[in-house]
């Protein structure tokens, strides 16, 4: 059966392929491998959560039509996340990193197991994560939260990594 799957994608690291923009391009095209992109939001240079420290983040969002269940997908997104260098066993959490690939939604499943969590339970209290979500599915409900994307967009409270002017469209 086909899952609709919406991944966050994160880097503010040089990795094998180079900065973090060409990371991000780079891991969009290779979710590929796992189904088929049917849309990806620009990518956002956005302030660093946690360590404020080490440089900016770039963030974007991928919707990705998919075979997999989401075990199995998280699996393949801690795989293409070593193969751009990311050592979990070295990285502090919320700290830099090469890539960061997180599994937000798949269609309107909720998990609750020791290594999947879904819905992500970041995505409604992040902008960056909500700013290139809400461009590519605006209108999309959350399962447990109220309203749309949109609607979460316009409720975060403006303020420290989560101002409007933390999270700016880059290309
Ligand atoms: P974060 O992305 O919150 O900074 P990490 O990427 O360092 O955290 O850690 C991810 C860990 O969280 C993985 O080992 C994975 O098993 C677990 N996890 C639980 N739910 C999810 C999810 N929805 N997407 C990605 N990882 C998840
Ligand atoms: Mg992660």
């Amino acid at each position: 059966m086909k899952h609709c799957a919406y991944i966050g994608l994160g880097a503010n690291l040089p990795s094998p392929a180079g900065s973090p923009q060409q990371t991000l391009c780079q891991a969009i095209d290779g979710l590929a491998a796992a189904g088929q992109v049917t849309a990806h939001s620009h990518l956002y240079r956005t302030e660093p959560l946690g360590f404020e420290s080490q440089p900016p983040f770039v963030n974007a969002v991928a919707q990705l039509d998919t075979d997999l269940e989401p075990r199995p997908l998280l699996d393949f997104l801690l795989a293409l996340e070593r193969r751009y260098g990311r050592n979990r066993t070295l990285d502090p959490p919320n700290g830099p990193r090469t890539l960061d690939l997180d599994l937000l939604l798949v269609d309107e499943q909720t998990v609750a197991s020791e290594r999947l969590t879904l819905p992500h339970p970041g995505l409604a209290v992040r902008r960056f994560v909500l700013v290139p979500l809400a461009e590519i599915a605006p209108d999309l409900c959350i399962p447990g939260l109220p309203g749309t994307v949109n609607d979460l967009l316009a409720a975060l409270p403006n303020v420290g990594p989560n101002r409007q002017e933390a999270v700016r469209r880059i290309g």
